[in-house]
């Protein structure tokens, strides 16, 4: 625990890649922490058609990586770590890792979300085996099959567009007959002659042992319920927030940290970023965003407390 870094950046997401790029380039020593990949959620879609000039050749994985890239030209350094604990208070705040425990003078909290589950029956035994939560991980292994798309947000319909370039045929199940995707997410989809949509229809239950074999739907108007046979079940439903790690520290609403426009929490030297904080909208440009203005805040909270 020898070095005391100006900023930690719990996650690597474009929120924390991208206060990792502020923060070096504001010359301010840096620390980006992440347990898994690069990139969080954005990796897990290839269509970032809202991300400004992103037309061609930009997956949410080659963008995430030019983001850590460009993060470690102008200095930023990365570990590999999963956090455990913390302790936010004190001037110093402590950050502890399962490999090592790290100090800095302000931290940034950019962790992300995690995909909700639906709540089928079922759902968690074949997770893995029919049953996914990534189209970009997973979309491969269902060329020329027919699946099934759970949600009506923009995830859902962004990814059931892209799953119909593999297979053969995509029905989305939505609980309301009504989808809440962008207007221009809905048209490409109702204009997709591969996808169609079963409305007011909840699934109750994965079919299979080993393999997914199919859906048992409700419809939630009659309360009958049908048979939906398909190879893959692919659940949007939502995000949790990855915030369990602060709570009792860091004030929340409903999971989400609450930030002032500067990003500040209610901890002094604490700020939060992306997909964590309580706001309106969850994309990659206000992540990205949220980094630039969290890594300004934070090097404006080290020049006020010299
Ligand atoms: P979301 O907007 O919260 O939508 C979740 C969808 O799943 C809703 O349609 C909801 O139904 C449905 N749902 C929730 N719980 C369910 C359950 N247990 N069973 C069945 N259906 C359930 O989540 P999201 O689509 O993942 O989007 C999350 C955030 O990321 C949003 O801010 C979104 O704008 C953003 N995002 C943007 C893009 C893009 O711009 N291209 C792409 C992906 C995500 P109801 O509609 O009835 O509530």
């Amino acid at each position: 625990m020898s070095q005391i870094y100006d900023t930690i950046i719990i996650g690597g997401g474009p929120a924390g890649l991208s206060a990792g790029l502020y923060a070096a380039r504001s010359r301010m020593k840096t620390l980006l922490i992440e347990r898994a990949k690069y990139g969080g959620q954005a990796t897990t879609t290839d269509e970032l058609e809202n991300y400004p000039g992103s037309i061609e050749d930009c997956t949410g994985t080659t963008l995430s990586e030019r983001m850590r890239k460009q993060a470690e030209e102008f200095g930023t350094e990365f570990a590999k770590d999963e956090i455990v604990e913390v302790e936010l208070s004190g001037d110093l705040k402590v950050v502890k890792g399962r490999k090592e425990t790290y100090q800095a003078k302000t931290i940034i909290v950019a962790t992300g979300a995690t995909p909700r589950l639906s709540g089928f029956k079922n759902e968690l035994e074949l997770r893995g085996k029919g049953v996914s939560y990534c189209a970009t991980c997973d979309a491969d292994f269902f060329t020329d099959l027919d699946i099934a798309v759970i949600g009506g947000g923009d995830s859902a319909i962004t990814e059931a567009i892209y799953l119909t370039k593999f297979a053969e045929h995509v029905t989305v199940i939505h609980r309301r007959d009504a989808l809440r995707a962008a207007k221009s997410l809905q048209e490409k989809a109702f204009a997709n002659p591969k996808i169609d949509f079963i409305w007011n229809s909840t699934v109750e239950e994965a079919l299979g042992d080993e393999i997914l074999e199919g859906l048992v739907l409700k419809n939630r108007e009659t309360g009958e319920t049908s048979e939906l046979k398909v190879d893959g079940c692919f659940v949007f439903v939502g995000y949790d927030p990855i915030s369990k790690l602060f709570e009792g520290q860091i004030e929340m609403e409903n999971q989400y940290i609450v930030t002032d426009d500067d990003m500040k929490t209610n901890i002094p030297g604490v700020f939060a970023a992306g997909d964590i904080r309580k706001k309106l909208l969850r994309q990659v440009i206000t992540a990205a965003a949220d980094g630039a203005i969290a890594a300004t805040a934070a090097e404006h909270y080290i020049e006020n407390h010299k």
